[in-house]
């Protein structure tokens, strides 16, 4: 997500030299690579917290480069005294309904560029890199700060949007759609934002490749009949679709397929339950000021029927009943006027817990808060003794 403050009223050196580009993608590269150094960037959304785990994906850049195109071109418009054509009604690419789930899933090909599985998924390979080794993560109990086990392999599925620049899924727009889809990939990769990403056109790239940690999932909560993970980079794979929750119908029906695809296999690879498969909308939180959805993406119509998937937006959520967190007005809104079914569920639980408690409800979320802190606490310190054993093996 972006927080970018308008554009200063008084055009930066950068842009008065992007002006004077013609080519739009020409302009945009050369935005990317002046807009760090010339312009005062907003304060990214990272709490001091956040320096301990990796933050999300800073996109920002990437967007600022869009939204400066943007400021440009209407400042163009507004100099020469005309206004932009109105933006055509959206095409709302259809959604492909859930098929047969194959028995079993297979690879049937590797190259260096390439690996293709029994049920059409066709991975490219060329943009794959690594980041740090999956670390062991901690499984809670809901009552408890104490860990009450530990896993190592994937349990989840976390899917994102990029939320970055995005142009009209148009045949004449193709060469545009194209080298946006790679500046993206050049740009995550470098993060290390996702272990997968799915463009527009519904090809799926490795970025970070399986055995690693991806900087995905930032302050999290999810649950599943085992227990309660808090911070899901290392326990929880992340997806991306090339896209942005605002532009809902600008996601393509390739794209759903392949994510399909892509599911199918992960699920089968690493045992993932259905319920695992979320989105950053419930998942995430900010300790700050303990709310939920910190990140928005895919915070309504996620398309989990088209993913072979029950509808996840119905599943409790941890943050509240284990930690405490609440949510708001801005949640509702997001969620298109619904909250979601298992968040109703969450805080009727939450009252029960309380009233069984004889505590007051403000008095019970402290005491949860009280918890998530100290597990919060463990956390940083584990996480400063893998940097400094990193850093005594360099
Ligand atoms: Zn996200």
């Amino acid at each position: 997500m972006f927080n970018l403050k308008p554009s200063p009223a008084d055009p930066s050196p950068f842009e008065r030299e992007a002006h004077r580009i013609a080519d739009p993608l020409e302009r945009l590269r050369y935005l990317r690579k002046h807009v760090p150094a010339s312009v005062v960037l907003p304060e990214p959304e990272v709490s001091p917290a956040e320096l301990f785990v990796p933050a999300k994906p800073k996109l920002w850049r990437f967007a600022l480069a869009g939204l400066a195109i943007v400021a440009i071109v209407g400042g163009g418009y507004a100099w020469l005294g005309q206004r932009p054509a109105e933006k055509p009604a959206p095409v709302v690419h259809a959604i492909p309904a859930p098929g047969p789930t194959p028995n079993h899933i297979w690879q049937v090909q590797l190259t260096q560029t390439e690996e293709v599985y029994s049920n059409g998924l066709r991975i490219d390979l060329s943009f794959a890199t690594r980041n740090r080794p999956r670390a062991e993560y901690p499984i809670y109990a809901m009552e408890s700060a104490a860990p009450i086990g530990t896993g190592n392999t994937p349990l989840g599925i976390v899917y994102h949007t990029t939320e970055s620049d995005m142009a009209p899924f148009e045949e004449d727009a193709t060469k545009q759609l194209k080298t946006l889809g790679h500046l993206l990939l050049q740009y995550i990769r470098r993060e290390h934002s996702y272990h997968y990403l799915i463009d527009r056109f519904g090809r799926v790239y490795r970025v970070v490749e399986e055995s690693d940690a991806a900087n995905h999932a930032g302050f999290s909560v999810w649950s599943d009949d085992r227990g309660v993970y808090v911070n899901l980079n290392d326990s929880f794979i992340g997806v991306a679709f090339e896209g942005s929750t605002n532009q809902r119908e600008e996601i393509t029906a390739a794209q759903v397929s392949a994510a399909r695809a892509l599911t199918e296999l992960l699920r089968e690879h690493y045992s993932i339950a259905a319920e695992n498969c979320v989105t950053h909308a419930q998942v995430s939180v900010n300790p700050l000021n303990m709310k939920l959805s910190n990140h928005t993406d895919w915070a309504r119509e996620f398309p989990f029927a088209a993913l072979n998937l029950p509808d996840n937006y119905t599943r409790p959520i941890a943050a509240v009943e284990a930690f405490g967190f609440e949510h708001d007005e801005v949640l509702t809104g997001l969620s298109g006027g619904k909250d979601w079914a298992g968040l109703r569920i969450s805080d009727q639980r939450l009252r029960e817990a309380a009233a069984s408690q004889g505590a007051t409800e403000w008095r019970y979320r402290g005491m949860l808060r009280h918890r998530y802190q100290e597990i919060l606490a463990e956390l940083k310190r584990q996480q400063a003794e893998r940097d400094a054993a990193a850093a005594k093996g360099k």
